[in-house]
Formats: C-alpha cells, structure tokens, sequence
C-alpha cells in the first residue's frame, strides 16, 4: 500500500482480489475458461473441485506465478494484467502497473503450498528469516526477532532450531506458513496446504489457518477439509473443468449443492 501514489490508492471497499473473465491455456489445454472471483478483504474464499479442475492453476494466475490469457485481475483495486480477447494470439499481456508497481502487489501475497519447500539445510528459524534478509534487507537481529514470534504463534516455540528433517510434516508446514507470513502479505493463498500430511496432523494446521483467519488475514484456500470450509470459510467456490459452476456459502453449497457435479464431487470427498 505505502508503495502506492496517492492518486491510485484504493479506496477501502475495493475487494483485496477481483478476476474477471480469466482464461488460462497450457498450449492446446483450456485450463481456465472465463473465472470471475471476489475476494473481499478479511474474508476467505474455499476453492473445492476435482483434480485437474484449475484451482492451482487460478492461484497462480492471482500472484502471477503464471501468466493470463484473457481477462483482468485486480489487487486491491488495482489492475495487475488485463487482456482483451480470449484465445491464444501470441499478444503480451497487458500490465496497466509498472513492473515495480506489480513487484509490490505480488510482494502482499503469501502462498503455501501442498509440499512445505523447506530449506533442507536451514533450521526452522532461518527458513522464516531468510527471504526478510535476503529479499527485504531487514537487519538480521530483527528478522530474527520477527520469526522467532511467528514460530511461537504457529506454536513451534520449541522447535526454531530444528531442521526440516527432525520436524513432523505438519511442523514443517507451519513453519513454511510463518516464511510467508514473514513478508508481512495482506493476502494468503494456500494450495491444498493439508493434503500431503498424515491425518493426525491435519488439524494442528487448521487451527493455525484458523488462528490467521480469525485474526482478519483474507485468505483464497484450495482444501478438501470441508470442517475447516464450513467453519472458516465466507465463501466456497466449486471449481469443475476450468469454470466456476457453484458458490455460496459454505453451508448452503455443501448442504444443497444444486449442481450435479458439486453433489458428485462432494459425495465422494465427504
Ligand atoms: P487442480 O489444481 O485443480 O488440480 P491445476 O490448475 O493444477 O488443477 O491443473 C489444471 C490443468 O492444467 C490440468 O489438466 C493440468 O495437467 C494442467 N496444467 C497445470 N499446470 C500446467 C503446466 N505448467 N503445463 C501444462 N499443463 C499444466
Ligand atoms: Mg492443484
């Protein structure tokens, strides 16, 4: 926000994401096919839907891990690529920011993903201090500080000098929330953060994204944790072949899905 010039700043109802219209291709595949999304600010989305159905590939186009092939995608208001026609025309997405100005939007979000990507010969505590080091230049005692309190708030207080590989898997990915949560985003995606762990330790993660939401951090979540969708989530959007066909709220999608493929798809996730 305090990289944005007075004229484009926000005004504060803008959505924290808005995408309008996002087609997506990998060569001859359609993989997203017009999804329109609204994220309103403080409030988490639950993306659901089968295998192969665009959830990840969605995330990425949000943080621009992947380019768009048509439509627009706001941050905070402001447009971060837009492009006219749908297809594939060999034309460069449009960017209405600068490249600094996309470097700061891109720079809010957080993302977590199914595997925890940990530094292997990092212990836990310089995992989340190294990109605030590294890619902020925050003085090190600082950074330090900083992920120290993040580790006790994902309650891994006893464990900041442990490796990767002396953590659980569900240890391991709360400390890869902490990282991302150590650039300070305005916004977290998180990309089937439980389904690589043993179900006993499905939940302490939960209750950590629990934690985040209640505390207001707006959140985009591709789960197959229906509890945590129910509970947690503001919104919950059915993802089938690269377009959005239901959402809701949680409780009345996963109650009285109207579509046959959300009833298909749930029956057999619940
Ligand atoms: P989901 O997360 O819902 O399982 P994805 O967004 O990962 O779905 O994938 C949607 C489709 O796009 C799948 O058919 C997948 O194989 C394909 N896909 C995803 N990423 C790539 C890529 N980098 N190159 C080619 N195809 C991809
Ligand atoms: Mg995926």
């Amino acid at each position: 926000m305090s990289q944005s010039s007075p004229q484009q700043a926000a005004p504060a109802t803008e959505p924290k994401v808005r995408v309008s219209g996002l087609h997506k291709f990998f060569d001859e595949l359609h993989v997203l096919r017009g999804v329109d999304l609204t994220v309103p600010a403080g409030t988490v989305t639950v993306l659901v839907g089968p295998s192969g159905s665009g959830k990840s590939t969605l995330l990425r186009c949000i943080n621009e891990l992947e380019s768009i092939d048509a439509g627009r995608v706001w941050i905070d208001g402001e447009l971060i690529g837009m492009r006219e026609a749908p297809g594939r025309d060999g034309k460069p997405v449009l960017h209405a920011l600068s490249d600094k100005q996309r470097a700061a939007q891109r720079a809010k979000i957080g993302m977590v993903f199914q595997r925890f990507n940990l530094f292997p010969h990092m212990t836990a505590i310089q995992n989340v201090m190294e990109a605030p080091v590294h890619v902020k230049k925050t003085p090190k005692a600082q950074a330090r500080g900083r992920a120290a309190e993040l580790l006790e708030r994902v309650g891994l207080a006893e464990r900041m000098d442990h490796y990767p590989s002396q953590l659980s898997g569900g240890q391991q990915q709360r400390v890869a929330i902490a990282r991302a949560l150590a650039m300070d985003p305005e916004l977290m995606l998180f990309d089937e953060p439980t389904s690589a762990l043993d179900p006993e330790l499905v939940g302490e993660v939960l209750a950590v994204m629990k934690d985040l939401a209640r505390d207001g951090m707006t959140m985009v979540v591709v789960t197959h944790e229906m509890g945590f969708a129910r509970e947690v989530g503001d919104q919950l959007l059915f993802m089938d072949g690269g377009v959005v066909v239901e959402r809701g709220a949680p409780a009345e999608v996963l109650d009285r899905p109207t579509n046959e493929r959300t009833r298909a798809f749930l029956s057999s996730v619940l």
